[in-house]
C-alpha cells in the first residue's frame, strides 16, 4: 500500500521534534493505582477522575438499571426518536443542580463546546476568547463566521479594551475556561461579568474541570463566586469529575430551544447511550450526599500542591487539583514524564502545541481517591527523578 507518504513524513517530524507520543494501553479501569498492559502497576496522577466515581456503585447500578429497561443504545439522534425519558430526566436534574432554567446534553465536552459556539455566533458578533482556552473552545470559534479577539491570559485590562471596541457588533460572547486546564489556575469570573455587564456582553464559561471540583457540591465555577443569573452558558463536562462521558450546557430555555434545532452537534449525532444518562443522574445525587469525597479531594490537592512547592519544583498558578510542573522544552518534558512511569508515577507530559513551546511540563492531578501514602509515594518519586533532571 503507498499513497500515505505526506502523512508518513508529517509523522517523522513529529518523532523528530521529540513530540511523539505512542498511546499508553491499561488492564483495568480508571482508579488511584492502575495497571499497564504486562502487568505493572503504578500511581495514577493523570486521570479526569477526580472524585473516583467511575467505581462509585450507585452509579455502576443505575448503568445497569438503565440499560436493563432502555437498552444499551438510543437508537437515533435526539432529535428524531433519540431522546427518552432518561434524556429528559437527566436534563432537568442537570438544570436544577446548576440553578437554571434549562440544560442542554450533548455527547461530550468537546461537541459541546463545538455545538453551542458554532450555533450562537454569527457573522455580525464577535466572540472575545482568554488565550489559553481549551482546543474544543478554539474549533468551536472556527466553526463560526463571528469576529475573533482573543485577550491576554486573565488580562481584565486588555478584556475590558476589547470589550470597549467591539461596540458595534450585534452580539459580543466573552468565553473562559473555567479552570484552566493545563494550568489549574481559575479564571477571575467576577472580574469578567462585571466586565461584561458593564459593556453588554454574554458570558460563557467552560466548567469542564470545575464541575464537580468548585462551589458548594461541585456546582461549578459560576456557584463558587456566587453568580448565579448573571453567567449566560455553563458548559460542563460528565467525562472529568462525574465519571463517565458527555457534555451539557446550563442555560436559558430560549437558547436551548434554539440550539436544538440549530447546533450541528446536536442534530446529527445519536444520543448518549441510556446507562451513560443513568450514571450521571446518579452522580449529581453522589456530588450532593457525600460532600466528603469534595473536601477530600481539595485537601489532597493543596497538600501535594504546597510538598512539591516546599521541594522546589515549579507549580506555575497552579490553584486547584490539576499541578503542573513546568519542565521547560518538549522533549525533556517527555522524557520525565517516561522516568515517572518507570518510577510507578504516571504524570502526563504536555507539550507543544497544547501548552507554549518553552512551556512543556507534566501534568499531575491529584483525586479524592489518593491516599496520604500514595501522595508521600509521588513526592518521593518526584524528588528523586526531579532531582535527576536538575528540576530542584
Ligand atoms: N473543555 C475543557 C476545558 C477540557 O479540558 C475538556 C477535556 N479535555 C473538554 C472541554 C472536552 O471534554 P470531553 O472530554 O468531555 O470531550
Amino acid at each position: 500500500m503507498n499513497g500515505f507518504e505526506v502523512i508518513a513524513a508529517q509523522l517523522q517530524s513529529l518523532k523528530d521534534e521529540g513530540r511523539f507520543r505512542p498511546l499508553t494501553v491499561w488492564e483495568d479501569g480508571s482508579d488511584a493505582w492502575m495497571t499497564l498492559q504486562g502487568g505493572k502497576r503504578v500511581l495514577q496522577m493523570s486521570s479526569n477522575n477526580y472524585l473516583g466515581l467511575t467505581h462509585h456503585p450507585k452509579l455502576k447500578q443505575a448503568a445497569l438499571e438503565a440499560t436493563e429497561k432502555y437498552g444499551v443504545g438510543a437508537g437515533s439522534v435526539r432529535t428524531i426518536t433519540g431522546t427518552l425519558a432518561i434524556h429528559d430526566e437527566l436534563e432537568q436534574k442537570l438544570a436544577a443542580f446548576k440553578g437554571t432554567e434549562a440544560a442542554l446534553v450533548f455527547q461530550s465536552g468537546f461537541t459541546t463546546n463545538q455545538g453551542v459556539l458554532g450555533t450562537i455566533l454569527g457573522a455580525d458578533d464577535v466572540v472575545i476568547s482568554d488565550e489559553l482556552n481549551h482546543a474544543s473552545i478554539i474549533d468551536g470559534i472556527r466553526l463560526t463566521k463571528a469576529n475573533r479577539r482573543i485577550f491576554a491570559h486573565k488580562d481584565m485590562n486588555q478584556l475590558e479594551a476589547v470589550l470597549k471596541e467591539c461596540g458595534s457588533f450585534r452580539q459580543k460572547v466573552v468565553v473562559t475556561d473555567g479552570v484552566f486546564s493545563m494550568d489549574g489556575d481559575i479564571a477571575p469570573l467576577p472580574a469578567i461579568v462585571e466586565l461584561a455587564e458593564r459593556y453588554g456582553a454574554l458570558v460563557y464559561v467552560d466548567d469542564a474541570h470545575a464541575s464537580g471540583v468548585l462551589g458548594k457540591y461541585g456546582k461549578g465555577s459560576t456557584d463558587h463566586f456566587g453568580l448565579h443569573g448573571r453567567v449566560h452558558f455553563q458548559i460542563g463536562t460528565l467525562s472529568k469529575a462525574i465519571g463517565a462521558v458527555g457534555g451539557y450546557v446550563a442555560t436559558a430555555q430560549v437558547a436551548k430551544e434554539y440550539m436544538i434545532n440549530s447546533a450541528r452537534a446536536f442534530l446529527f449525532s445519536t444520543a448518549l447511550p441510556p446507562s451513560v444518562a443513568a450514571t450521571c443522574i446518579a452522580a449529581i445525587d453522589v456530588l450532593k450526599g457525600e460532600p466528603d469525597l469534595t473536601e477530600r479531594l481539595w485537601s489532597n490537592a493543596n497538600g501535594f500542591r504546597t510538598k512539591l512547592q516546599q521541594l522546589g519544583f515549579d507549580t506555575g498558578d497552579s490553584e486547584t487539583p490539576i499541578i503542573p510542573i513546568i519542565v521547560g522544552e518538549s522533549a525533556r518534558a517527555i522524557a520525565f514524564s517516561k522516568r515517572l512511569l518507570e518510577e510507578g508515577v504516571c504524570a502526563q507530559g504536555i507539550v507543544y502545541p497544547t501548552v507554549a513551546l518553552d512551556k512543556g511540563r507534566v501534568r499531575l492531578i491529584v483525586t479524592a481517591q489518593h491516599t496520604e501514602e500514595d501522595l508521600t509515594f509521588a513526592a518521593d518519586v518526584l524528588e528523586r527523578v526531579g532531582r535527576e533532571f536538575g528540576l530542584i
